[in-house]
């Protein structure tokens, strides 16, 4: 996967230049310029009105087809005004039945504003892993930020599984991160169970009244390693407490999706 400026397209405005969070756009020759330190975030695309800056679509489809590097199941653990959330609570009991199943890490991404000292709370409901990204920045919920800390953090960490819980902030921002790491996402999930050994996800997904069976196995991606899933708030009902729990903090105190 790569990040590329269309020389044609670009009219020197340096938007993009301040847009990203990694300091990864130098210009050059009056065209903006992707450096080695561009973490494949994808803000500056967002941010280019002329549409300059591309992704390269094929090679992004290629490089989700070599799925040997990822491992690991991801919960977004949402918190409001400092608080976690319920959802995510249940995600975490849920993750980490998926994760012991998979023999793996449970991993918890924590976005907010004064929150560090509830990481170890996720630890204590079964994150091995606690990305905190605490910055304020982010005391309010913002989507691009979100979703640039999100996405930014699974193209470096590359999670098999990503669970969130299909809220107003997860509806919100979980589909541009899903767009931007070029995996299928399914919503609406009330139930999830995997295959040991494959490692695909079996869901039960609500649509009106029924609960559909789907097996969680999107060819055109052909993303074992890449699935995310939301699944309804109350969809977990048994949270596992994991005291004293061997988890660690890889803290990511710094913005890189704040603005
Ligand atoms: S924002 Fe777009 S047009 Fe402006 S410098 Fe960057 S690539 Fe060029
Ligand atoms: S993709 Fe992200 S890290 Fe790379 S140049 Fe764009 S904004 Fe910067």
């Amino acid at each position: 996967m790569s990040i590329k400026v269309n020389p044609d397209k670009c009219t020197s405005c340096e938007t993009c230049v301040t847009s990203c969070p990694f300091g990864a756009i130098e210009m050059r020759d009056g065209r903006a310029f992707i450096t080695e330190s561009c973490t494949l975030c994808g803000a500056c695309i967002e941010a280019c009105e002329f549409k300059a800056i591309e992704r390269s679509g094929e090679e992004a489809v290629a490089a989700a087809k070599d799925l040997s590097a990822y491992t690991g199941v991801w919960v977004f653990a949402e918190q409001h005004k400092g608080g976690i959330a319920s959802v995510a609570l249940e995600l975490l009991g849920e993750g980490r039945k998926l994760a012991d199943k998979r023999k793996t890490k449970l991993s918890a991404v924590f976005i907010g504003h004064g929150i560090r000292n509830k990481a170890q709370d996720l630890i204590a409901r079964g994150a091995d892993i606690v990305y905190l990204a605490d910055d304020p920045a982010l005391k309010d919920f913002n989507d691009d930020s979100y979703s640039a800390i999100l996405t930014t953090l699974a193209t470096l960490h590359k999670p098999e599984i990503i669970l969130a819980g299909a809220t107003a902030i997860g509806r919100s921002f979980i589909p541009k991160v899903a767009a931007k790491l070029y995996t299928g996402l399914t919503a609406d999930c009330t139930m999830l169970d995997i295959d040991p050994q494959t490692g695909n996800l079996h869901q039960l997904v609500q649509q009106g009244c029924r609960q559909l069976s789907q097996h969680e196995h999107q060819d055109e991606y052909d993303d074992r390693c890449r699935q995310m899933v939301q699944t309804r708030p109350v969809a977990a009902r048994n949270i596992t407490r994991h005291l004293g729990g061997k988890g660690t903090r890889d803290e990511k105190s710094d913005n890189p999706g704040g603005k």
